[in-house]
């Protein structure tokens, strides 16, 4: 008996024509998930993708958690795949589902036979399945209607495949299916929720901080490692680019009203990536930015900050309330990362009274007295590039 992992696909089974390139979209992040985990056979048949390991000592904890984060799964199962033979069917299911047959109260036989060349129908395979089980387990009896558990029998041209209830994949679209986008991560809770989330719609991601030594510390930037190495588990790999912007922000601090100091920021913030997006190929900006959240966030903010982007900018945050971000945050494991108190460049230089109604004339102005070409050139110069793998942490080294 071997153990399988059974992948059924989500929304891609809908996409028609380009069906074949998600799937294979799909095959290719789920291998690049479970690198180091050993080596894996893909093959794919009627919207369910079968990976099967090589070797006996593959880790299947570990590869199905990796696969349960993987976009563009609707369910994924841990099946025994055994010989097309009744006797052998009926023997691995109760060895195979002994725990779980044995913490349930109520199951029922789920059977579907592809392979019409097997002698017994579907109905007549559930008959001899729950008959056994029955016979075995005492304690157990059926119903059909709101069953503990569900144990599904397939019949596939190459092998029988047996599992229990089957768990929600992690739903939206193969990343890299939409194309890429660059994500504007702070030491927050809301950014990294934002790249999840614009990475669950099958946007790869390339991460952008700012950073501000000396006012922000080294381990405000490892923070924002560990960050994406959370959300790299759900969008792969990251490459993050690093710009200095102590010179900007100092420039900001020392010649323009305090009011403003933020929205100015903001501003650079978005030129400078719109600069590192057009290098990279990404076709729009995220933000993790909620209406009203703070003063910088109020709708004319967000219009001073939205006036000097000339490509779309995806706050998937706008409409939510700090706890339905909060919930996600928990989800995908980034919320005690995001609370540890390392300071963000922005927090350093927050306004007292920063002014909640702006507009674009106001801060054009005030931002006239800077040399914006000047300090966009100094520090693009100074962009940092590091690789951010989700189950791998290489060292400082791979800056260039
Ligand atoms: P977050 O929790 O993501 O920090 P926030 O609610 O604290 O968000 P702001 O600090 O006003 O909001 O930032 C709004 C958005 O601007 C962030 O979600 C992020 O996308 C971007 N941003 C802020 N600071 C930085 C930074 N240092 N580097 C990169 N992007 C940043
Ligand atoms: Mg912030």
């Amino acid at each position: 008996m071997n153990e399988i992992i059974l992948v059924k696909n989500g929304e891609l089974a809908l996409k028609g024509l380009n069906r074949r390139n998600f799937e294979d979209m799909l095959i290719k992040n789920m291998r690049h998930r479970l690198d180091g985990l050993g080596t894996f056979d893909f093959s794919s048949q009627q919207s369910t993708v079968v990976v099967t390991p090589h070797d006996d000592v593959t880790d299947m904890d570990e590869a199905f958690a990796r696969l349960c984060r993987v976009f563009g799964i609707a369910g994924l199962s841990r099946a025994a795949s055994v010989e097309k033979d009744i006797n052998i069917i009926l023997r691995s299911t109760a060895e195979y589902l002994d725990e779980r047959i044995l913490s349930a109260r109520t199951f029922k036989v789920n059977a579907k036979r592809s392979d019409k060349t097997f002698p017994l129908a579907s109905p007549e395979i559930c008959t001899q399945v729950g008959g056994y089980i029955l016979s075995r387990y005492k304690h157990l009896s059926v119903d059909v209607h709101n069953p503990d558990l569900i144990i599904t029998v397939e019949i596939r041209d190459h092998a029988a495949y047996i599992h229990g209830n089957q768990v929600k994949g992690a739903g939206g679209m193969p990343v890299g299916s939409s194309g890429r986008a660059a994500l504007l991560i702070s030491g927050g809770i809301d950014s990294p929720v934002a790249g999840y989330m614009m990475a669950k719609r099958g946007l790869q991601l390339t991460g952008i901080h700012f950073a501000s030594p000396p006012y922000t510390s080294a381990r405000a930037e490892q923070k924002v490692h560990k960050l994406l190495q959370k959300v790299a588990a759900y969008s792969g790999r990251i490459v993050l680019f690093t710009v200095p912007f102590t010179e900007i922000q100092e420039q900001i601090k020392d010649n323009c009203p305090e009011d403003l100091f933020t929205l100015i920021m903001r501003r650079m913030m978005m030129r400078i990536s719109q600069i590192i997006a057009a290098d990279q190929n990404c076709g729009a900006l995220i933000t993790g930015e909620s209406v009203g959240q703070v003063a910088s966030q109020t709708m004319p903010a967000i219009a001073c900050t939205q006036a000097v982007c000339s490509i779309p900018v995806f706050r998937p945050l706008i409409g939510m309330d700090k706890d339905e971000v909060v919930t996600i945050s928990r989800k995908i494991d980034t919320f005690d990362i995001s609370i540890l108190p390392y300071e963000d460049c922005c927090t350093v230089f927050t306004p007292k009274h920063p002014r909640t109604k702006p507009t674009v004339e106001m801060v054009e102005k005030a931002e006239k007295v800077l040399d914006i070409d000047a300090l966009i050139e100094r520090a693009v110069k100074g962009i940092k590039m590091k690789v951010i793998h989700a189950y791998r942490t290489d060292g400082e080294d791979d800056y260039e």
